[in-house]
């Protein structure tokens, strides 16, 4: 017998199947194994067993041992990692490794064990055995009757350890090695609320349960009870013996879902994300493929858990651009999701109070099947949005951070007892830093981009490299001292507040205030606790929250995403401002939003304002079509990255070259051009791309990788995007 091995390296050369022999041991496809290789032995997955090798048989190897009591990739995950391979380009050995946690490769994470200490029970009375002078033991003997069993650490720091160590020798006291669970986030709570649906959920509700291998799209608007929906369908999927997959675009940023799921179904939920330890990672990862925990709920990649007969696979906030990953390896979160679905049988739900453009353009289609939730529970009304016109506040002479309205409604939304929520669209203090005399801008040195001043370091940053600068005194350029700083920030918005409502709290949540792993969490229970009233954030604030004493949102500078150099920078605006005006008025009292502008009447406005999602489809719709950008095309770029100047623009004209011959008469390309990427150099690298927009009928892209291929080197390298997110 022959196992067919993929090896733990990531190398192009070593990107295929080595042929071991089995021997006695006793495989199965998706065994971990160690093997042979070269001179040490190294880490492998087995992917076949056959009674047939194309290599003569005293050449092979046999495999050393077996590293696991289970196979680690499921049957499932080897077919989707052919599938992936084909068609994401990946070498087979970066999809193994999306489906098993990081550290558990090479050993670097254990199973946790623990010494648990009990009264041995074939004593019939333990207290005869005690001297009545030997106090340390009666007080262990004692401890442990009445905690029944204890770990050996805590009786050893609570009892006299000679004590203790005497009762183990003479077998009064019996010490067990047990493995134990590192559960992240144990001290998360919620109510187990329960929930009668009302007419539309359970209408939801019964659709997805009655139908077999299909995909939902919920349009739901905020506050129309989406999570209670998921949490009937799992309920269901999992009495009837089977899993389910539940994935939000970031965690830390949601507790609240964590909590009510782990209220509504305790210990059978597992966390995947990158935000825990590597320990709990590879215990919550373990639950899963043991079939322990039965629910996997986590980001992206919390769609390759390891559970087995999967009933369905919900994608919340399926807009988000967190499900593309966008660095290596490159995948689509709901193009898995369809294989496992194809594979189980299941059905998907995509939920969204704003779908993407893409996911309702294929509802209309037919390949999805549409859902809607069109009213918030009971009936709440969704927010009042005010447009306020800055250009108008200029000309009065304000050049504050608010508007007057804004103003204005903070002081009677604070002053009546309730919480504000204050959403600005950018992290630092200012986004860039300007010379007043000559217009120069402060830029990195190794990247083509802005810095961004960092109040409270005084310090210069590139928010692509990290690269620190020291804050300017006088322009490099001309001398001149008029140093300006452009935009605001959070941190600046921040400090107006404060200075507005001296005796109020003012937590401020952007990426500078949440580098710790629990800083999310404390910040925002902070704010649930309504110790803070007022909460400025980033993006991060945008999501899923339900707190019901918001009743007034601001959005300081909307405009910063509309004029973002991206086909979907208006899509972005309106999902933006629609999913944060949702975080006001979720409860009982009604909610209002202020949004300030310099374009007033751009239709993302308009639309967002009325909440009529239909309408804003249509008119952005109809401009993608007339414009061929997706879904009616799709984006493809070949992106080429080097230090050497030289060798890219080589490399950029030769691919050019060949995809220009290959476009040559086909009139499925309907754009097509070479040049500098808008960010012409990051981290000291030039880069410079091929990008098309091709007709979706073309689905030869595997020509397209083929080309990157043969210009890809050691110096230079050729990645080919698909719709990426970020086209800088
Ligand atoms: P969405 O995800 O659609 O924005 P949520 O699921 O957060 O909305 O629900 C909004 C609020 O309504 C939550 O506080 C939730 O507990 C509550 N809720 C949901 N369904 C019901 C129901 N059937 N009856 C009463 N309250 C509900
Ligand atoms: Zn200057
Ligand atoms: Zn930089």
């Amino acid at each position: 017998m022959y196992a067919k091995v993929i090896v733990d390296i990531s190398n192009d050369e070593l990107d295929r199947i080595f042929d071991y022999s089995v021997g006695e041991l006793s495989l199965e496809p998706g065994c971990r194994v160690m093997v042979p290789f070269g001179v040490r032995q190294i880490e492998g997955y087995v992917i076949d067993l056959t009674d047939h090798t194309d290599f003569a048989p005293e050449k092979i190897k046999p495999i050393a041992r077996r590293m696991d009591a289970y196979p680690v990739i499921t049957a499932e995950m080897l077919s989707l990692m052919r599938y992936m391979c084909d068609r994401y380009h990946l070498r087979v050995i970066d999809a193994l490794r999306l489906f098993i946690p990081t550290q558990m490769r090479n050993g670097k994470v254990k199973e946790l064990s623990k010494k648990l200490v009990s009264l041995n029970g074939d004593i019939q009375d333990v207290d005869e055995l005690i001297r009545p002078s030997a106090s340390g033991q009666k007080a262990a003997i004692d401890y442990v009757r009445q905690k029944g069993e204890v770990s050996l650490t805590e009786i050893n720091s609570t009892c006299s350890a000679a004590s203790v160590r005497n009762l183990i020798a003479r077998n009064i006291l019996v010490v067990r090695d047990a493995v134990v669970m590192r559960s992240p986030y144990v001290n998360l709570s919620a109510d187990n609320k329960s929930v009668t649906l009302t007419e539309d959920q359970q209408a939801v509700v019964n659709a997805v349960l009655s139908a077999e291998n299909k995909t939902f799209l919920l349009h739901g608007v905020t506050g129309s009870g989406k999570t209670e929906v998921y949490m009937h369908c799992i309920a269901k999927v999992l009495s009837q013996g089977k899993s389910a997959i539940m994935l939000v675009p970031e965690i830390s940023l949601t507790p609240q879902v964590l909590s009510s799921f782990r209220a509504r179904f305790g210990a059978r939920v597992a966390l995947l994300h990158s935000g825990l330890s590597a320990g709990e990672r590879f215990d919550e990862w373990r639950r899963l493929i043991t079939g322990e925990a039965v629910v996997a709920i986590g980001a992206r990649s919390a769609v390759f858990a390891p559970l087995k007969n999967v009933g369905i696979i919900i994608i919340d906030e399926e807009h988000d651009g967190s499900y593309t990953s966008e660095s290596k390896p490159r995948y689509v979160t709901s193009e898995i999701a369809e294989f496992r679905k194809n594979y189980n049988g299941c059905n998907i739900i995509l939920g969204s109070a704003t779908p993407s453009i893409e996911s309702y353009y294929k509802a209309k289609k037919g390949e999805y099947t549409l859902l809607e939730l069109k009213n918030r529970v009971n009936k709440r009304p969704l927010p009042d949005i005010s447009i306020i016109n800055m250009c108008d506040e200029v000309l009065k002479g304000n050049n504050g951070v608010f508007s007057a309205k804004l103003e204005d409604e903070l002081y009677k939304c604070i002053e009546s007892g309730n919480q504000a929520i204050i959403f600005i669209n950018r992290r630092g203090y200012s986004s860039y830093v300007m010379c007043k005399s000559c217009g120069y801008v402060a830029k990195c040195e190794q990247c083509d981009v802005s810095l961004v001043y960092h109040k409270e370091e005084n310090a210069l940053k590139c928010h692509y490299c990290g690269n620190r600068y020291k804050m300017l005194t006088a322009c490099p350029k001309c001398g001149s001292e008029h140093i300006k700083r452009g935009f605001l920030g959070t941190e600046q918005v921040a400090e107006k507040l404060k200075q507005m409502f001296p005796n109020e709290n003012v937590l401020r949540m952007d990426n500078d205030t949440t580098q710790n792993k629990n800083s999310h969490l404390s910040i925002l229970s902070e704010f649930a606790s309504k110790r803070a009233k007022i909460l400025v954030g980033t993006q991060m604030i945008a999501k899923g929250h339900d707190f019901p004493d918001v009743t007034l949102v601001g959005i300081v500078d909307a405009d910063m995403s509309l004029h973002f150099n991206d086909y979907r920078s208006v899509e972005r605006t309106y999902q933006l401002i629609t999913q944060v005006s949702g975080r006001a008025g979720r409860d009982k009292k009604p909610g209002k939003v202020v949004l300030q502008t310099y374009s007033p009447h751009h239709y993302a406005y308009r639309f967002a304002t009325t909440g009529d999602y239909k309408l804003f489809y249509n008119k952005e719709c109809n401009l993608r079509e007339v414009t061929m950008f997706p879904p009616f095309t799709k984006i493809v770029r070949t992106l080429i990255v080097g230090e050497n100047e030289t060798q890219v623009r080589d490399a950029v004209a030769g691919v050019y070259e060949k995809i220009k011959a290959l476009a040559s008469g086909d009139n499925r390309f309907v754009f097509l051009s070479c040049m500098w990427a808008p960010m012409k150099l990051i981290k000291n690298q030039k880069r410079a791309q091929v990008l098309m927009r091709i007709l979706p009928e073309f689905d030869d892209v595997s020509k397209i990788y083929k080309i990157a291929d043969e210009y890809k080197t050691n110096k230079v390298n050729v990645v080919v995007e698909i719709n990426p997110n970020d086209l800088s």
